[in-house]
């Protein structure tokens, strides 16, 4: 049965409070990847009228299966509703953004209409937020996107190398998939020299 038809069912309240159910995850609140699959199909319009590119991060908490072994199962979900209001609370300046729990412990975050250097800068903060308010760390993997026809298995799959990267070479970290090069860069931190 097609979803729509039963959403125009529903009054307002009824129908909002479905969409709820039906797009986020119920742990973290943040979008699912149900939601994000679609999202990414729709945005493809906007790039048309943006000349920046958009970027796709994907957020992976570090060593978390040691956590929960550690610490418990329980305390583990407790640390993935911390990481979650943590990125959405480093998020809150920007517009458009959507925060989806991608898999168990990794999130996807699109942001519309900015360049691979400022998504990375982006990402630097998200993981020193993370790192200085959470538990664990989290490592993130960025790709960059101008139009959808380039192909959400090639985003995905940058994005995840970028990640790849990050793991390797220590975790607690931010890595980019360029493009030009098929190398990863990775934004200084604070108190580093460039
Ligand atoms: P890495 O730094 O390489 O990412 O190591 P990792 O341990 O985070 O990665 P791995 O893929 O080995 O393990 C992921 C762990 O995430 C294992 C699983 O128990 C935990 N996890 C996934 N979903 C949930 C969840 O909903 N709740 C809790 N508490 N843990 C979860
Ligand atoms: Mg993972
Ligand atoms: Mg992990």
């Amino acid at each position: 049965m097609d979803l729509d038809l039963v959403l125009n069912k529903l009054n307002e309240d009824e129908r909002k409070f479905v969409s709820t159910l039906i797009d986020k995850d119920p742990l973290t609140g943040a979008y699912n990847r149900r939601k994000f699959e679609q999202d990414i199909a729709l945005l493809g319009a906007m790039y048309k009228r943006t000349n920046k590119g958009s970027s796709l991060l994907i957020v992976d908490i570090d060593h978390f299966k040691e956590y929960n072994d550690r610490h418990g199962h329980q305390e583990g979900d407790l640390v993935l509703k911390q990481v979650t209001a943590t990125i959405e609370g480093g998020l809150r300046d920007y517009d458009k953004i959507h925060l989806y729990r991608y898999g168990g412990e990794e999130f996807v975050v699109i942001i519309p209409d900015i360049t691979s250097d400022e998504a990375l800068g982006i990402g630097e903060r998200l993981r020193a937020k993370v790192e200085s308010s959470c538990p664990v760390t989290v490592s993130i993997g960025i790709s960059q996107y101008r139009t959808i026809s380039e192909g959400l298995d090639r985003l995905i799959r940058e994005a995840d190398a970028a990640l790849y990267e990050a793991k390797r070479k220590g975790r607690n970290r931010v890595m980019a998939y360029d493009e030009a090069s098929h190398v990863t860069a990775e934004p200084a931190r604070e108190g580093q020299s460039a």
